[in-house]
């Protein structure tokens, strides 16, 4: 199966009944590079860049930050790389910041609230980002986005870096796609809302899922809840997918789920244009898209829209889509 997979390396991904989708790998360092161009990735979807930030005891510098990302855009030669700014809190702690210790870190001051209040942070990972735009083909995403305010709010950050960077005399890329991960469920909610003004979406299902079922994602006791085929997790994505195509946006998948093979039937039938996954999930995902048929997947995901819970959604993905 390994060596079959092993010659869809150059192949594009595209459906039996021939429906192009973009599958792309998350990476966390331009380490990782080369297993999204060994694993034929037609793009990167999610850069998670707080690992520049973790591992050491002082934040990285503009340059520093340049440096990694100007790496990975040169890299993909010209092919999409989605850099989400930095997400830290949760699970991802950063002991040299010395925040204060919280009752519900999932909850509380991370991401993108903390990035708007600590802006000497963000505007120095912009900066660093907006002098790597000419180096390839930049796309800017925001983390944990829950309300419109908080997009606005960092998207005029990064445009008054830009202008900062231009009158230095430094080269900006013209355009630079701006996104935003969604991970909040008022996000997915408000999706048409949010698809006026932004570029993209990447659905974060590894932590939508969490806050739609208010069930911790590392707590093994109530693992049982984290249900990525509840019906009520494809009816958000349903939205955000909608919501993106009716303003002539991407909208992509950048959580655990988009690399699923159970997920993946549902996803295409839903009209996902983007998956991002682990690189070594990329091969096994294009062989399945290769023999699906987006139409019947597209009946598969409106029948399981109806459906009233994670296990009937889960026996008709068997039987639609052939799984073992
Ligand atoms: C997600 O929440 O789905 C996601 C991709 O981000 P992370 O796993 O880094 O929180
Ligand atoms: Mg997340």
């Amino acid at each position: 199966q390994k060596a079959e997979w092993a010659k869809l390396v150059n192949e594009k991904t595209v459906s039996a009944d021939g429906v192009h989708v973009e599958l792309a790998a998350n990476i966390g360092t331009p380490n990782d590079l080369e297993g999204v161009t060994s694993n034929g990735g037609e793009a990167v979807g999610l850069y998670r860049t707080e690992f520049l930030y973790m591992g050491r005891d002082q934040l990285p510098t503009e340059d520093e930050q340049f440096e990694s990302y100007k790496a990975v855009l040169e890299g993909m030669k010209g092919k999409p790389v989605v850099v989400r700014t930095l997400d830290i809190g949760g699970d991802k702690e950063l002991p040299y910041l010395e925040l204060p210790k919280e009752m519900n870190p999932f909850l509380g001051f991370r991401a993108i609230r903390l990035c708007l209040e600590e802006t000497g942070i963000f505007r120095t990972q912009l900066r660093a980002l907006l002098r790597a735009s000419s180096y390839g083909n930049l796309k800017i995403m925001f983390p944990m986005i829950a309300t419109l305010n908080e997009f606005r709010a960092a998207k005029a950050l990064l445009e008054e870096e830009r202008a900062n960077l231009i009158a230095e005399g430094v080269t900006v890329a013209d355009k630079i796609e701006l996104g935003i991960m969604v991970e909040i469920p008022s996000t997915a909610v408000l999706a048409d809302q949010f698809a006026k003004e932004v570029d993209f979406f990447s659905i974060g299902t590894n932590d939508l899922i969490q806050y739609t079922m208010a069930a911790d994602r590392m707590n093994e006791r109530v693992s049982y809840l984290y249900q990525p085929y509840n019906p009520s997790i494809l009816r958000l994505v349903k939205m955000v997918i909608d919501a993106a195509h009716k303003e002539g946006k991407w909208a992509g998948m950048c959580g655990e789920m988009a690399g699923d093979e159970t997920a993946i039937p549902l996803l295409l039938g839903l009209g996902l244009d983007e998956f991002s996954m682990s690189a070594t999930s990329i091969l096994k995902a294009r062989s399945q898209i290769l023999s699906l048929s987006k139409k019947e997947m597209e009946e598969l995901a409106e029948k399981a829209l109806q459906m009233s819970t994670t296990e009937e959604v889960m026996e008709a993905v068997k039987a639609a889509a052939k799984l073992s």
